[in-house]
């Protein structure tokens, strides 16, 4: 255990605080850049269509530890590649989900198509993953960074982060610290990540052929998806990207002959799922019908359904067991580097293994996080909240849940900025969690393209059990390297 009141503060990247009069001039110029930059969202409490906020970000950037960051960097395409062989792993995939299914309805229906699509022989080998693995930097191991999970669907914030750099860039500038400005490392995860889906489009190879953004009924985070929509469109003219959601590929979508997707008539050759993760996303039978007729279509699908269940938190637990990693990775440096940003991760199933757990849990609650297998945030109960919640659950119900260690990452002082927030901001006390973008692309056999994509930060207070944007908890951030 570690003692919180002892956590640790990273330097920051200027003295704080600022005179009252800079802070507000500085404050109120940033607003206005982020807006007219596209660092901004849609309103969930005051909603038009025709109108954006500013997205919540901070102000001068956060301290991460420089050799964590790059080390975080370096392990991308490695992670990238196992997580391409454990979606492909069916064997590994069946077994590890087994309890899972038989309680959690959502990854039930997910795995009931996969078991469809693989029944059927997966029409198009190829798939496209664009990752996000995200880390928080332990603060009493030396901040030696521990991933917090890994995303393979709709991995969000790419677009946004690439444009929150030239942001804190302007506010350094703006406050005379225009020598920091060599510490923040470029970020070019909007092309990054573009280019993946760009690569897919041209595996697919039909010049017609359109990219499909899967989308919810109210994009939120617009700006996000609209720069990769218009990175695209400005990079490459002659590919298309069209946005439909699920319910709208339901009305509109058929197979063709060759099980080529069309949606009213225009071929898709790559899906980009930016909705599809929550189960409030399928409405009724349709929306699930829709995903279905896409998993069996020939378009590639980013991602498809073998990886979307790969990224699911029972497959990150079971990842985290010993010996585990051998199946997936052959060089043993990388096994090691691989083992060591896992923390402790415990299984729930209804056997020995789980039930050992639930009594760890119930003993030292204050030591762990508990968390079912969805995405998008605000799903996970905390610490002394713990033995409440899987006191209701059944023996079986408790498969649905992995328990992870918490892990305690550095503290940070900064001005957070956020929409109707106070203003002037006061410093307050936060931690960081980074993401990394990856991108990898190929079938079973082969990985035609695997790179490290960018990267981003989300701060949140350090009070706060989670830091989601579009949750409306975190603001967006980018790393201060020290
Ligand atoms: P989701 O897929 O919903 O984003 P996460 O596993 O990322 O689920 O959890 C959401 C948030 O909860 C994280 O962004 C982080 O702030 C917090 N969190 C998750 N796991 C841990 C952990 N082991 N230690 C500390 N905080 C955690
Ligand atoms: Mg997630
Ligand atoms: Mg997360």
């Amino acid at each position: 255990m570690c003692d919180e009141a002892n956590t640790p503060t990273l330097r920051a990247c200027i003295d704080l605080p600022l005179r009252q009069d800079e802070l507000l001039e500085v404050t109120a110029k940033a607003k206005d850049y982020a807006i007219m930059h596209g660092a901004a969202m849609r309103s969930k409490t005051n909603y038009s269509a025709d109108a954006l906020n500013f997205a919540p970000f901070v102000l001068v950037p956060s301290s991460f530890p420089r050799k964590e960051f790059e080390k975080a960097i370096a392990l991308q395409p490695i992670i990238n590649r196992l997580m391409h062989n454990v979606a492909h792993d069916e064997e590994f995939i069946t077994t590890t989900l087994a309890e899972t299914v038989k309680v959690d309805e959502f990854t039930a229906d997910l795995f009931n198509i996969y078991k469809k699509v693989l029944a059927n022989g997966f029409t198009q080998a190829y798939s496209v993953g664009l990752l996000r693995s995200d880390y928080l930097a332990h603060a009493f191991e030396g901040c030696a960074i521990k991933q917090v999970e890994i995303n393979t669907i709709a991995s969000s914030f790419g677009g946004i982060a690439t444009h929150l750099v030239p942001l804190q860039n302007f506010v350094l500038r703006e406050l005379g610290h225009a020598d920091k400005l060599k510490n923040m490392p470029k970020n070019d995860a909007l092309s990054g990540l573009c280019d993946g889906m760009v690569k897919a489009w041209d595996i697919y190879g039909k010049k017609d052929a359109v990219i499909l953004f899967i989308i919810e009924d109210i994009s939120y985070n617009i700006c996000d998806q609209r720069f990769h929509e218009f990175y695209i469109r400005e990079q490459y003219p002659h590919i298309k990207v069209v946005r439909r959601t699920l319910t709208d590929v339901h009305k509109l979508g058929k197979l063709g002959q060759c099980k080529e997707l069309l949606l009213d008539g225009i071929e898709v050759a790559v899906i980009y799922f930016r909705a599809g993760y929550e189960p409030g996303h399928y409405h009724s039978q349709a929306e699930w019908d829709a995903r279905y007729l896409m998993e069996c279509s020939l378009a590639i699908k980013c991602p498809s359904i073998q990886y979307h269940l790969a990224g699911t938190k029972k497959v990150q637990q079971a990842l985290a067991q010993p010996a585990v990693l051998e199946r997936f990775i052959n060089d043993p440096e990388e096994i090691k580097a691989v083992g060591k940003i896992f923390t402790g991760l415990y299984s729930l199933d209804d056997n020995d293994a789980g039930n050992s757990t639930y009594e760890m849990a119930l003993k030292t609650p204050e030591r762990f996080v508990l968390k079912p297998q969805r995405e998008g945030g605000g799903n996970n109960v905390y610490g002394l909240e713990i033995p409440e919640a899987l006191k209701k659950m059944s023996r079986v119900e408790r498969s649905a849940w992995i328990l992870m260690d918490l892990i305690h990452p550095p503290l940070s002082k900064g001005y957070m900025v956020r929409p109707g927030g106070d203003m002037p901001p006061t410093v307050v006390d936060m931690v960081s969690e980074l993401g990394i973008f990856g991108v990898i692309i190929g079938d079973a056999d082969h990985i035609v393209h695997n790179y490290q994509a960018g990267h981003m930060l989300r701060t949140k207070l350090s009070t706060a059990n989670e830091g989601g944007v579009a949750a409306g908890l975190g603001a967006l951030d980018s790393p201060y390297l020290i």
